[in-house]
């Protein structure tokens, strides 16, 4: 039986949702460049145009149109029933773990229904979109809240912690990432260095090249409730 399981998350589960992808291949976000939006230089030119782009990500989910699916409510009841240790690490900055019940939940890009002071760094929880009364209670001058996304060009959040937790993991599950983008596609690595079984789930036919020791191919809705029945029933991963 597993004792530590860390779990990485990506576009795709959510794009199971219904959420269009942070990186589609034409380089476009919902119709604009990712420079624009996606970037500390684009929000410094026009800092309007980047809050009315994450408004309109915000108000999809208060619209009620998108929900979790069948994948994160299999995480959110690994954690609830597995008696080891388990952490999941999403690249997605949307709220659909936390909706199904995720606790043990580590946002290394940020998360949409947060603004961060950008000189204490502190976030706030968004009520509400975006607009010029959003300041912190933090500093005198209140200073204007930026969006709490990792942008392209910044660090991640957490990396210490997730390093520690893949140290001492014995499976480490990636579900619907690319596997392209440092420094999350190196995490696979670092779990087989610390011995853990790695494996990946995904809509596409794995990368020969992949690092991972298993492979499942398919929908992530379809694939992590089996999974993780299985993890609770205490079956180890085998070919
Ligand atoms: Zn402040």
């Amino acid at each position: 039986m597993y004792q530590q399981i860390v779990v990485l998350t990506g576009a795709g589960i959510s794009a199971e949702s219904g959420l269009r992808t942070f990186r589609d291949q034409d380089g476009l976000w919902e119709e604009h460049k990712i420079e624009d939006v996606a970037t500390p230089e684009g929000y410094a030119r026009d800092p309007l145009l980047v809050e009315r782009f994450y408004n309109a990500r915000w108000q999809q989910f208060h619209n009620g149109a998108i929900e979790p699916n069948a994948g994160h409510m299999a995480l959110a009841k690994l954690e609830k029933e597995f008696t080891g240790e388990l952490l999941v690490v999403t690249q997605n900055i949307d709220d659909l773990h936390e909706r199904a019940g995720s606790q043990r939940l580590l946002h290394m890009h940020g998360e949409l229904t947060k603004g961060r002071c950008p000189r204490s760094q502190q976030t706030f929880l968004l009520t509400e979109p975006f607009g010029p009364k959003h300041t912190c209670t933090c500093c005198i001058p209140a200073q204007r809240l930026r969006p709490h996304v990792v942008w392209f060009g910044e660090m991640p959040f957490g990396l210490d912690r997730i390093q520690h937790a893949l140290d001492s993991c014995d499976l480490f599950i990636a579900i619907g990432t690319s596997g392209t983008v440092y420094p999350a596609a190196g995490f696979v690595d670092t779990a087989n260095h610390h011995g853990a079984q790695t494996v990946e789930i995904n809509l596409v036919e794995a990368d020969r090249h992949s690092q991972f020791q298993y492979h499942l191919q398919g929908k992530a809705s379809e694939i992590v409730p089996k999974l993780v029945e299985d993890i609770l029933q205490g079956k180890i991963l085998s070919n």
